[in-house]
């Protein structure tokens, strides 16, 4: 069960979004579903490569159990309500 995680990127021709799956955009070649303009390979590798990044980031924190971080960070309870200036006094030790 691999549900692959669709994504949108700017056609670089004509600028219309573009909502593909990851691997769409890792074709050798395809064409922009608008313009019919082909999309070279390697077009998006920089763009596809951040994501999968920043994917794998995301999937690292929830395996790690990262917390929901409310503001400060280190109580559940505060519900966002305390000020991040107390991150500032602890840096000044
Ligand atoms: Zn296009």
């Amino acid at each position: 069960m691999s549900l692959e995680p669709k994504v949108s990127l700017d056609c670089p021709y004509c600028k219309a979004a573009i909502y593909e799956t990851l691997s769409w955009f890792k074709k050798d070649y395809s064409s922009c579903p608008a313009c019919d303009q082909g999309l070279a390979a390697g077009q998006f590798a920089a763009v596809v490569a951040n994501l999968e990044q920043a994917m794998a980031a995301s999937i690292e924190e929830m395996i790690n159990g990262k917390p929901e971080s409310s503001c400060c960070g280190n109580k559940s309870s505060c519900g966002g309500s305390c000020s991040p200036t107390s991150q500032e006094d602890q840096a000044e030790q």
